[in-house]
């Protein structure tokens, strides 16, 4: 069975001490890259969309085209939703067969986040083998939806992480804890490991139940992964890097074959850019041959 969730292949990951790269795609060819890398370094794979992309390309498009790639793969592969801020499209997307949710209540307060997040968990558990992230703090950086400002940036707290967790019945829990989307700004971003570490123990020292996750993985340094590994990371996201390698490759194949009108060509610079891009992700995360 090649169709999974978020959490079985986190608690893996957890239990390994790897981390699965969660990867985000806007189309097919994207996709196809993203694929391809998890097939070649045999390893566990989520695909994610964000809000945007997933109502451009249609949700049940999306979630047909994941089924199909999905269902004879010989990897495990998740289809998660990004940061979405509204409680409908998240069930929305929950029923047309996404595998993992996640609902961004972070922007507010702490009780709303609460009762929000908890009506998806239990839409998305009635309706099936569908996991669901929530976040707590808010990472700071250009988000699809949201835009925050670095200094409003707050961190999880590890006791109402606890609260959080407990009373939500979340399955992956997404701590701000000072990694950032977009692109990091310096070569050493403030990133409290401690925090994470603190909050694992809490959340999974007696087994894993919650694996964590870490937003804005784009640009972190490789001993920062690592590190955030051991303190209990268990999903990367990786988003603004594959944008780049998206626009980049299709622009330097156009460049450099102006006068050639062969779209084919195009795909295939992009998806092999995009395979390369993963593999490498890939073997930073430890998931190489895990699948
Ligand atoms: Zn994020």
């Amino acid at each position: 069975m090649s169709i999974v969730n978020a959490k079985e292949i986190m608690v893996e990951a957890a239990k390994g001490k790897y981390a699965v790269g969660a990867f985000n795609i806007t189309d097919l060819i994207q996709l196809e890259g993203v694929v391809d890398a998890a097939v070649e370094k045999k390893a566990p794979l989520i695909i994610q969309t964000s809000v945007k992309p997933s109502k451009f390309l249609g949700t049940d498009v999306l979630v047909a085209i994941y089924r199909t790639i999905a269902s004879s793969a010989p990897i495990p592969i998740c289809l998660h939703l990004d940061h979405c801020t509204e409680v409908d499209y998240c069930n929305k997307c929950a029923d047309a067969g996404y595998t993992n949710i996640m609902i961004d209540a972070s922007k507010q307060g702490f009780e709303e986040n609460i009762r929000q997040t908890k009506i998806v968990v239990d839409h998305a558990h009635s309706v099936g083998n569908i996991s669901v992230e929530g976040e707590l703090g808010t990472v700071s950086g250009v988000e699809d939806q949201i835009k925050v400002a670095e200094d409003e940036a707050a961190l999880a707290n590890p006791m109402q992480s606890v609260e959080f967790v407990e009373r939500t019945g979340l399955d992956i829990f997404a701590p701000a804890i000072g990694t950032a989307h977009g692109v990091y700004k310096t070569k050493n971003p403030k990133v409290d490991f401690e925090r994470l570490g603190q909050i694992n123990k809490l959340l999974n020292g007696g087994g894993i139940k919650t694996p964590l996750v870490v937003h804005g993985g784009t640009g972190l340094p490789e001993d920062y992964i690592q590190k955030l590994i051991e303190m209990g990371g268990a999903k990367f996201n990786v988003s603004t890097e594959l944008k780049r390698v998206l626009i980049d490759a299709k622009y330097e194949y156009i460049t450099a074959h102006r006068e050639e009108y062969d779209p084919g060509k195009v795909d295939v610079a992009v998806r092999d850019a995009i395979r390369k891009a993963v593999g490498h992700w890939i073997d930073m995360l430890g998931s190489a041959g895990k699948a």
